[in-house]
């Protein structure tokens, strides 16, 4: 039996279907890996064992009656803490919603049950999905497994570390402005960002709801691909989730050939002034990308200095709506003022939420008020439709566009914490495609040069709704280098 860190999901799902290990097994190897590392890496925020162990149990009960094995049977699996899963604590990062557990699953949640997949926990996140680092949850920081002094990324930490550092194979965070593929660049795994719409989110607590997608993390390219057949498509609780059925993968004849597709590198991105290593590592990757056959092209997407701006003013809009229900009545937590009820919400509001929640709050407040709304909401929007502009011009000429994922390495705790604007840049690369509604995928492509040695990700962007497009590419590129078998140094520690 090959050792549970070494399996990626669907090798672990051949496994338990085929009988060579039993998903109570699989879960124990999870759990023990669990215990051997959480307590330095900050993980998780909740477990769920019972639940988890009588799950798996049910797997091999099925099994054993000769039931068919579903795509993700017996594979353990995590979820952000603003996931709605029955039962588990989706408490969101924040003191808010501390306790606070859910009374249904996500519609993508109930789709990874009826697959077969485990879910083990819920991990540790910045508060309601703000912020770039986990150092904004109001519970505990997560910590880069390829060096705990620096930062996994962020918002969907934990997510990201649990699969780099080898506790689950597959886990799902939220990307609304980068949440998954910066920290998936970060710790040196795949992330990958659906077009908006393709996976439902119902039961996704809401952030910014024209930005938010439930997006998986994995170890290997297929892992995505079989995440995805399992979460996407059409659900009749979600009017905007498309009316798809789940996305079909593209399998070449030859996997590695990248002969006839065409790949535009926006100057915005890279410019022939940068000698960074991130620069240095992603130009690499380009030619490694050429040599499988595809084209480079040098394109340009001039709008991609107003994203950060743009995105801060609709995301804070769309935030400020969203986070009114935490008003002590509904969920969580409850504060007594001094006795009327507008005294209670400030009370519970002020109580409950951390600064930078409160910060954009303040601002999507204000962008939305009476006498701005034109000057600030109105004006974002359009210039969102300049972005999305951009890139529908440049996919007339090019496939795919390409690039870093994030402008640095993972920068140290501590490093960013007390200025905003600062933390905002991490997203200055994975904004624009979310602001298109575009798939868009990290995948890892080298290290940077210093020590120690931090993952670098090479983003790819496709055109809306060519998510399937997007996968095979990276999947091309994965196939044709070494960069994903990279393991950070404690994931070869056996588990205890
Ligand atoms: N870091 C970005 C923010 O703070 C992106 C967050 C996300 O995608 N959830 O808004």
């Amino acid at each position: 039996m090959r050792p549970y860190t070494e399996l990626d999901a669907s090798a672990l799902r051949e496994e338990v279907a085929a009988g060579h290990r039993s998903a109570v097994q699989t879960v124990e190897e999870c759990f023990a890996r669990i215990d051997a590392l959480d307590a330095q890496l900050g993980v998780f925020l909740s477990t769920e064992r019972a639940l988890a162990r009588s799950r798996a149990a049910q797997i091999d009960a099925q099994l054993a009656r000769g039931e068919p094995a579903g795509p993700l049977c017996g594979v353990p699996v995590a979820l952000k803490a603003n996931m709605c899963l029955e039962g588990f604590e989706a408490n969101c990062g924040s003191r808010m919603l501390a306790g606070w557990r859910a009374p249904y699953s996500a519609t993508f949640a109930q789709r990874l049950l009826d697959a077969g997949a485990i879910p083990v926990g819920m991990t540790n996140m910045d508060e309601f999905a703000m912020g770039s680092s986990s150092e904004n949850s109001a519970f505990h920081v997560s910590r880069n497994p390829w060096s705990r002094e620096h930062t996994p990324g962020g918002s969907s930490s934990g997510s990201a570390v649990a699969v780099a550092a080898g506790l689950v194979p597959l886990a799902f965070g939220s990307d609304t402005g980068g949440s998954v593929r910066q920290p998936a660049a970060l710790c040196g795994i795949h992330g990958f960002k659906p077009s908006w719409g393709r996976v439902s989110r119902y039961g996704l607590i809401a952030f910014g709801s024209s930005l938010d997608q439930v997006s998986p993390f994995a170890r290997s390219t297929r892992d995505l691909e079989l995440a995805m057949g399992v979460i996407s498509g059409r659900d009749e609780r979600d009017a905007t989730c498309m009316d798809e059925n789940a996305l079909q993968p593209i399998v070449p004849d030859d996997e590695r050939s990248l002969a006839g597709v065409s790949i535009g590198v926006p100057r915005e991105y890279l410019p022939d002034s940068d000698t960074g290593e991130v620069a240095q590592c992603v130009r690499a990757a380009l030619e490694s990308l050429r040599a499988l056959g595809a084209e480079l092209r040098e394109i340009s997407l001039p709008h991609t200095a107003y994203a950060i701006p743009t995105y801060y003013v609709i995301a804070t809009a769309e935030a400020s709506s969203n986070l009114a229900r935490y008003d002590g009545v509904r969920y969580g937590l409850r504060v007594e003022g001094s006795g009327s009820l507008q005294s209670m919400f400030a009370a519970t509001r002020g109580a409950g939420f951390g600064a930078e929640v409160k910060r954009r709050i303040l601002l999507g407040t204000y962008v939305l008020s009476e006498g701005y709304h034109d000057e600030w909401y109105g004006r974002a929007l359009k210039v969102r439709t300049l972005v999305a502009r951009d890139f529908e011009q440049a996919f007339e000429e090019v496939d795919l566009v390409a690039g870093p994922t994030s402008p640095t390495t993972a920068f140290r705790l501590g490093e960013r914490a007390a200025d905003p604007v600062a933390m905002y840049q991490a997203d200055v690369l994975t904004v624009p495609a979310s602001l298109a509604g575009l798939p868009a995928i990290s995948t890892p492509c080298g290290f940077g040069a210093g020590t120690p040695r931090l993952p670098i990700g090479l983003q790819l962007v496709g055109p809306a709704r060519s998510d399937a497009r997007v996968l095979r590419v990276a999947r091309a590129f994965e196939a044709a280098t070494a960069h994903s078998k990279e393991r950070p140094p404690l994931a070869l520690e056996p588990a205890r």
